[in-house]
């Protein structure tokens, strides 16, 4: 994988372009390529947003989220753009797999492929240009990096920016995790000076709930929720009951997991929700206890140090199980 630099001649021309990330795009994966599409737009390169599933619906009122599309709606279309690409970024997933079905078309591509990411242990074989660094912030912030080493930084527009502040934002917890550098502040400061109405973009994606979300985290927490003390470690199991009572759509259990380590002294929150397709984890901690490692180890998943995810096809119950044998092994890391 080359520099991401090396990128840049290759924009001086006419190109078309295609600009994906990671399944069930969160604010980052989402504001990424949003930010990414207006830049390139205004170079008047013909690009094309695709997404491997849908997303929350919270993220609709981002500008151009409406050319979005949807793969698993629409797989002719989509699948043709990319073969007819001249120029595939690929932007908050390190590993192709993130992209779900979408991962055999974007395989299959033939065109130059490009990483901007900040997870883990990425695919580099896959890339040929990129830059994966896990100390950024967020995909957004390294989308940023790109503009503005670009020749093209006066390009840096309010639309960028808004999708920009929107990703730092949500990966950031709001600018209070560790990965909030001075540098991101110095970013969010020229994001700023664009006009962007951050009051605006935070309601957006925070208080936009419907009674039922509000009424299913109610239950969750009352509920489904398990405190293992003696591992300063909760644990929440949500049936599938529970999303069909409450109507639970993509993006409405997001931010339910940081709700347990809330709880003074808790080191490790795990929320384990039984989708369709399969039992999906998400964990965080606090500290030093590395869940990357624990759900790559265990469930397998990934991530980053204190948030990470995993997977499992086994019923709900024996995840639960599992979670509090394979968790006597860490008593130690967790006191
Ligand atoms: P979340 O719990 O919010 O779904 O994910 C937390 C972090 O872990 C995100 O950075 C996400 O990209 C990563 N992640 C979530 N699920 C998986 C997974 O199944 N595999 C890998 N490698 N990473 C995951
Ligand atoms: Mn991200």
């Amino acid at each position: 994988m080359q520099e991401v630099k090396f990128v840049y001649p290759l924009l001086e021309e006419q190109k078309r372009v295609v600009i994906t990330t990671h399944q069930k795009p969160d604010g980052d994966a989402m504001g990424a390529a949003l930010g990414l599409y207006h830049f390139l737009s205004q170079l008047n390169h013909h690009v094309t947003v695709i997404s491997p599933t849908n997303w929350a619906n919270f993220l609709d009122w981002m500008p151009g989220c409406d050319k979005v599309l949807d793969f698993e709606n629409d797989r002719e279309l989509a699948s043709k753009i990319i073969s007819e690409a001249d120029v595939l970024f690929c932007l908050d997933f390190n590993i192709l797999h993130r992209t779900k079905n979408l991962e055999p078309v974007l395989a299959a591509a033939s065109c130059l492929k490009v990483l901007i990411d900040h997870h883990q242990q990425p695919q580099v074989e896959v890339f040929d240009y990129g830059i994966s660094n896990v100390h950024k912030s967020s995909t957004c912030e390294m989308v940023f990096d790109f503009i503005d080493a670009s020749p093209f930084s006066t390009l840096l527009n309010k639309d960028i920016a808004t999708c920009l502040f929107t990703g730092i934002m949500t990966d950031t917890g709001s600018f209070r995790f560790s990965s909030t550098t001075a540098e991101v502040h110095r970013v969010i400061a020229v994001l700023k000076e664009t006009g962007i109405d951050h009051t605006e973009i935070y309601e957006h994606i925070y208080d936009n709930f419907s009674e039922s979300r509000l009424r299913f985290i109610g239950n969750a927490l009352l509920n489904r929720l398990e405190v293992l003390y003696e591992y300063n470690a909760a644990v929440m199991a949500i049936p599938k009951k529970d999303l069909v009572k409450y109507e639970i759509k993509t993006g409405d259990t997001e931010g339910l997991v940081n709700y347990l380590l809330t709880m003074e002294g808790i080191k490790l929150g795990a929320l384990l929700i039984d989708r369709t397709e399969e039992r999906k984890w998400s964990f965080r901690s606090k500290g030093d206890f590395d869940v990357n490692v624990f759900a790559r180890l265990h469930f397998e998943g990934g991530g980053h140090r204190n948030a990470a995810g995993g997977r499992s096809s086994e019923s709900l119950e024996e995840n639960v199980q599992k979670f509090k044998t394979v968790i006597k092994e860490y008593e130690q890391q967790l006191q």
